[in-house]
């Protein structure tokens, strides 16, 4: 059967500029965030393509086309991240964020979160170790600028960018940028079997913390037992 006659039609929807810009206190007070000039990318602009009939009526649901800018190039935005940019959640200007006590994180590093992620956790990481358990992180908020130094060092490095987001989220799509997750040491597969591993799969629900790449995801995301997002804000 043959339908009648199709367009694809290219609609530029709005630049979200909700992300993008540091501010001098933010740069102030947390010195591995961004220092130099940023400016509003090009992966903000979204374009999203609709397949219509000759009468305009929609003949499948939305496709959104999505893409990162890395160095002068520009990447289309494959599963599972299509679909998934964290939009409007990246201007730090919104955080709380303060540092975790040096205690709980790896070699005494600045690891920085909202307030209440870090209350909860904090609170938390007192409960595991009654039960002898150490919690330790390795990894908190991260700007989008931050992602993207990591895709550049892995792509100077000769990896391919389809590559390196099988295993590591695009800037504008990890949600380290909500201020809000963390990774604990180990945060790679060993820590899978570890005694926090077992203690938070048993007791972080009760702390408002879930594991939001979990093994078994219907969204397609590879497992991240180490990742860690508190959820009690929203
Ligand atoms: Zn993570």
């Amino acid at each position: 059967m043959i339908s009648p006659s199709i367009f694809i039609l290219l609609t530029m929807v709005g630049i979200y500029s909700a992300y993008g810009y540091l501010t001098p206190a933010v740069i102030t007070a947390t010195a591995e965030f961004e220092s130099q000039e940023f400016i509003v990318p090009l992966e903000s602009i979204p374009v999203k393509t609709k397949v219509v009939d000759s009468t305009s009526k929609a003949l499948s649901p939305m496709s959104v086309k999505e893409y990162v800018l890395i160095g002068d190039k520009r990447y289309e935005v494959l599963s599972p991240w299509l679909g998934h940019r964290l939009k409007g959640h990246a201007d730090p200007q919104k955080f709380d964020l303060v540092m975790l006590p040096l205690e709980l994180v790896l070699e005494n590093r600045k690891i920085y979160i909202t307030a209440a992620t870090r209350d909860a956790f904090v609170e938390m990481a007192a409960a595991a170790s009654l039960d002898n358990v150490e919690l330790v992180v390795d990894s908190g908020y991260r700007s989008v600028a931050y992602q993207k130094r990591i895709y550049q060092r892995k792509m100077d490095e000769g990896d391919d960018f389809y590559d390196i987001a099988r295993g590591v989220a695009p800037p504008g799509y990890s949600e380290h940028m909500l201020g809000t997750t963390i990774d604990l040491v180990p945060s790679k597969w060993t820590f899978s079997g570890t005694a926090a591993e077992k203690w938070l799969n048993e007791n972080a629900a009760d702390f408002a913390f879930i594991q939001s790449y979990p093994q078994k995801s219907d969204r397609g995301f590879t497992w991240e037992p180490w990742h860690w997002k508190y959820i009690g804000d929203s």
